[in-house]
């Protein structure tokens, strides 16, 4: 509503994410920022980890609900198990990616697979869903293998939307694209589209685009109307590379929900916090995380 920026040209902007924690897990969250909601559909980036877990600090991210949203859950080390109000139970390997659609509600748990140590490093994003099947219903993929395409010093993987011949099979209801780039040093150019915003979080190394070296903690974001980007790399670098058309609905967050009014946020809390079947139940040993009200709310009785 206020201070987007609304940029139709190329020129770089880089901002600096923000150190948060989800459970146990120190994150940086490149987006939202202050001035930007989305990157085409995408409106969460957390750069998750690296982190060492043991049997006295582990990773679990108890039950809780989502809505309006896809969650792709993409990792660089470690495993995580799923489980989903859908009765999805689903272990994760890098390489590999969880995609969970909310549609009006579903809840889920990302667990610690029994293995109570070692290292853990990932992104978790958020693609909000466009009013067309935001109310539909929800459900879950798991991508064992995606397709990639190599570059001359370096390997893609296209977990959403299509790159030159690489084309991933995963739902997307916006036109978007979510590609990791595996960089050796060298020179790299990525073909993009011109209908498209895009914007680059490096997740290990340091990248450079248009003279600027972009490291971890930020997000770097890229415009419109550019058919291909130029990167270099002095060392082995990984960034995710997002993007989509601009989106055309102003959205509103709270907690783990994306919708476009106070009132839809509010009727999701209440069924979050009386426990009815609107999330449904997972089939966890964790409590269900609870929250407080929004900051809005004032209750009806
Ligand atoms: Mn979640």
């Amino acid at each position: 509503m206020d201070g987007e920026q609304d940029s139709n040209e190329t020129e770089l902007i880089v901002t600096d994410s923000r150190s948060t924690k989800v459970g146990e897990f120190d994150v940086r969250r490149a987006l939202p920022t202050r001035g930007r909601r989305t990157v085409g559909p995408w409106c969460f980036v957390d750069h998750m980890g690296p982190a060492t877990f043991s049997p006295s600090r582990s990773f679990d991210i108890a039950p809780h609900p989502h809505l309006g949203l896809q969650t792709v859950t993409w990792l660089f080390e470690g495993e995580i198990l799923h489980r989903d109000s859908l009765g999805s139970e689903q272990l994760i390997r890098p390489g590999q990616m969880n995609l969970m659609t909310s549609g009006e509600g579903i809840a889920h748990s990302e667990e610690n697979p029994g293995v109570t140590s070692g290292e853990l490093h990932g992104v978790q994003l958020w693609a909000a869903l466009p009013s067309s099947t935001r109310h539909g219903p929800s459900a879950f993929e798991h991508h064992g293998a995606l397709p990639t395409f190599e570059m001359p010093h370096g390997q893609a993987t296209v977990l959403v939307g299509t790159v030159g011949a690489a084309a991933s099979s995963a739902r997307h209801d916006s036109e978007s694209v979510g590609v990791e780039l595996r960089l050796r040093p060298g020179e790299h150019v990525v073909p993009l589209e011109k209908t498209f915003e895009y914007a680059m979080v490096v997740t290990s190394g340091a990248v450079e685009l248009d003279g600027t070296w972009v490291t971890p903690g930020h997000l770097a974001y890229l415009g419109l109307g550019r058919d291909e980007i130029g990167l270099k790399t002095g060392e082995g670098s990984v960034a995710m590379l997002l993007g989509g058309v601009p989106f055309d609905e102003t959205i509103m967050m709270w907690w783990n929900f994306v919708a476009r009014t106070q009132e839809e946020i509010t009727a999701a809390y209440e069924s979050w916090s009386k426990g009815d079947d609107r999330f449904g139940r997972v089939a966890s040993d964790l409590a269900r995380i609870e929250v407080g009200p929004p900051p809005w709310f004032r209750s009806r009785t």
